[in-house]
């Protein structure tokens, strides 16, 4: 009988949590990691932060050491990418033409960028999800280059900081009124636009590229409303949608590989974890993508106490971070369920906390430059995980 164990497709933060509990939770089987880049397992937050920084190293933030996975006998596969699953036949093929068996699979395949079609096909467009991703950006902000920067996302302001902080130029330009109005609500919105400009950022809101300059290299951007921007690289951050294309026969979209709670697929001894992954989401009675680092560590712990069939944890709180112009910025919870929102603090000075309520019930929150607020707003929104899996 054919029982190769537990095989992780992906290699990211979500597998490498799921590889580490396994074997911390005693699972003494065959574990294997599919790994779609030639890195081992990093984290990407630096990617976009201090990895843009010319003056730093540009090293691979590795989550563990090669020999750690090699101690702990967990099989890492370098450069090799899965192309279909036959669930049936508890099957995987990679790219490169290998038949990988399977007793449980964890899909953790993570997401990709979203690209615009209109810049496919120039050579000084990128997206930002991979070291090489971030080391493109790094050589033109080293190179003092003017980057145009689509979308005021978290990703796009982040990069926008790194640049700034190097004192390259860049603008960035968001079709919204405001960067994030659609989660933080419009005052909140507000103080990142000000932020950004006082900062030095050429911001433009509300418009979108209508054409662009240039034959195969982009010289500059013409906007709807009309405006030109010059630049010498573009850096498309318009989100992410999860990383499926192998799934496609097994009948996965990108709206994401729905889980239960535990991160049990409707396929038999199929998983998924982290960004890839759907999680059904007691408080919020629904399917739910994170796209956080922190679901995506604790997903990948959950799964590996699923596949051993030990107590689940509960829920993760949905929470995100970003580092821009030396502060911290925490988000908890879900700000987007508000009904009021109420900042206590100086904004002016980048030193508050915006509390979002729904029926004078917290829900949310935004924590600027006091990480020790964190701890206890963590803890009054700890009855949106309380639902215990079932
Ligand atoms: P990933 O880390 O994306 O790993 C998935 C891996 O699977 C990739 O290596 C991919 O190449 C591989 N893969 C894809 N398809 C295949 C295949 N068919 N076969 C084999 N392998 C495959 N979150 C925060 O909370 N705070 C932050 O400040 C923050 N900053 C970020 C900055 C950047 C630049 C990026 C890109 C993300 C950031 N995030 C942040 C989000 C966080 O990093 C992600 O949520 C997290 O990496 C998700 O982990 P994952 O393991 O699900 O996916």
């Amino acid at each position: 009988m054919i029982d190769e164990g537990v095989l992780i497709v992906g290699g990211g933060l979500a597998a490498a949590r799921c590889a580490e509990g396994l074997r911390r939770l005693g699972y003494d089987g065959r574990v294997r990691v599919l790994c779609g880049e030639a890195h081992l397992p990093y984290n990407r937050p630096p990617l976009s932060k201090e990895l843009l920084d010319p003056a730093a190293e540009p090293e691979l933030p590795a989550l563990r050491a090669g020999d750690w996975y090699a101690e702990r006998d967990i099989e890492i596969v370098l450069g090799s990418r899965a192309s279909q699953l036959d669930p049936s036949a508890q099957r995987v093929t990679t790219e490169d033409g290998a038949t990988l068996f399977y007793g449980k699979l964890v899909i953790a395949t993570g997401s990709k960028p979203r690209m615009l079609s209109l810049f496919e096909g120039h050579a000084n467009v990128s997206t930002l999800r991979t070291l090489e991703d971030s080391q493109v950006i790094r050589g033109v902000i080293a190179e003092q280059g003017k980057l145009a920067v689509i979308g005021a996302g978290f990703i796009g302001q982040e990069v926008a900081a790194a640049a700034r902080a190097a004192g390259a130029a860049v603008t960035v330009i968001e079709l919204e009124q405001l960067p994030l109005i659609g989660v933080l609500g419009a005052d909140v919105a507000q103080w990142f636009a000000d932020v950004h400009r006082e900062e030095g950022v050429e911001l433009l809101l509300g418009t979108q590229v209508s054409e662009i300059v240039g034959d195969g290299r982009i010289e500059s951007l013409t906007l709807a409303d009309g405006h030109r921007v010059d630049c010498d690289h573009v850096l498309v951050g318009i989100g992410v949608a999860p990383d499926v294309a192998w799934l496609e026969s097994a009948g996965f979209t990108e709206t994401g590989v729905p889980t239960d709670e535990l991160g049990r697929t409707e396929l038999p001894d199929v998983y998924a974890a982290g960004d890839v992954a759907a999680v059904y989401d007691p408080f919020l009675e629904r399917h739910v993508l994170a796209g956080h680092w922190e679901a995506a560590a604790r997903h990948g712990i959950q799964v590996a106490t699923a596949i051993l069939g030990r107590d689940a944890a509960p829920t993760p709180l949905s929470s995100f971070w970003t580092d821009q112009y030396g502060k911290r910025i925490q988000y908890l919870g879900h700000a987007e369920l508000a009904d009021n929102v109420s900042i206590d603090g100086d904004p002016a000075a980048r030193d508050f906390v915006a509390q979002y309520t729904r029926g004078g019930e917290l829900v949310g929150a935004l924590i600027v430059g006091r990480p020790r607020a964190v701890g206890e707003l963590r803890e009054r929104l700890r009855y949106m995980t309380e639902r215990t899996p079932v």
